[in-house]
């Protein structure tokens, strides 16, 4: 069964919040649209996997996508998951489109395309450390021991997958994604550990606690100050901006469109990229609204869970079903 399920990561949903908020020709959008465009290749390629792990019996394979753990002070984050009574199998998906050698001398992937070639990290490497720190984890969460092992997956279907012959055996590691399934069973066959029922439980339960999403300022790492915003509640229908709040209702000028929780999505852009936390001024000011009193109407009809008292009040944002 999926216990973690794939969710658009925060680091897609920020990337796509900026370049909404940001005017069209702000110097700044080709360097995140491209961060953009890069992330949401890895995304579908992991998605792509799903159909695959589809195969696999969801009584004997608990699967967790996008895994962040901490381990010492450092965090590492695997990009699936594959929990099972006997061992622990950690899945790093590569979408890289081309010609890709693995060379073992210089532990390096090389990628071919269109003539040009570039290096990437061996991710052979990135895998057998996140091997290490998941076995530390493991102990330090008081789990058992079980065996750890690794795949990587190219999830591009028409790349070539290339190396040196005295590397044959990478074919035990790295495959296509349509042999992912098969490869499982057939390399589950091999072993004979096993934990009990109580144990594997066990194991499910800190995993999913221990997750923390990467959740850190997009404005910082851009040098990006919130008075570049473009502040304000936007029309869904036709991207006009902004919408104007009339008779408890958000009313567009552009198309003339009426919607009554168009505030939902701005909030949700708030809560991206500039806090968690709101204040009744702060919220006037992003959507743009005049009357204070309006502005607690909008935080109570949400029901957004408060801290402080009067003017001091401090709303804590969660996102919103837009
Ligand atoms: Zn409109």
């Amino acid at each position: 069964m999926i216990v973690k399920p794939r969710k658009i990561p925060l680091s897609i949903r920020k990337l796509e919040a900026l370049i909404r908020r940001l005017p069209p020709y702000h110097p700044k959008i080709p360097l995140i649209s491209e961060e953009l465009n890069k992330k949401m290749a890895g995304y579908k390629g992991e998605s792509s996997l799903d159909f695959y792990l589809g195969f696999l019996d969801p009584k004997q394979y608990f699967i967790f996508h996008d895994l962040r753990l901490k381990e010492d002070s450092r965090f590492f984050q695997i990009d699936i998951l594959i929990v099972t009574k006997s061992y622990l199998l950690i899945i790093e998906v590569k979408n890289i489109a081309g010609t890709i050698h693995f060379d073992p001398l210089f532990n390096q992937l090389i990628r071919i395309k269109e003539g040009k070639e570039i290096a990437f990290p061996d991710p052979l490497l990135q895998v057998k450390r996140h091997e290490l720190q998941l076995k530390k984890w493991l102990r330090k969460n008081g789990l058992s021991e079980m065996p750890i092992h690794s795949f990587v997956v190219i999830s591009h279907p028409q790349t070539v997958i290339r190396t040196t012959p005295e590397n044959s055996l990478l074919s035990q590691k790295v495959m296509h994604r349509e042999a992912l399934p098969s490869r499982i069973i057939q390399f589950e066959n091999s072993l004979h550990t096993c934990i009990s029922e109580k144990e594997l439980k066990k194991a499910i339960r800190i995993i999913k606690k221990q997750h923390t999403e990467l959740d850190t300022s997009i404005m910082d790492k851009y040098n990006i100050r919130k008075d570049e915003l473009i502040k304000g509640v936007l029309c869904k229908n036709c991207l006009h901006l902004p919408m104007e709040r009339q008779h408890g209702t958000w009313f567009c000028l552009g198309c003339l469109e009426k919607c009554s929780h168009a505030h939902k999505a701005a909030l949700n852009d708030y809560r991206l990229l500039i806090s968690k936390n709101i204040t009744n001024s702060q919220l006037r000011d992003f959507l743009e609204i005049k009357s204070a009193a309006t502005a607690t109407r909008i935080l109570h009809s949400m029901n957004i869970p408060y801290s402080g008292m009067n003017k001091g009040r401090v709303y804590q944002l969660d996102f919103f079903d837009e």
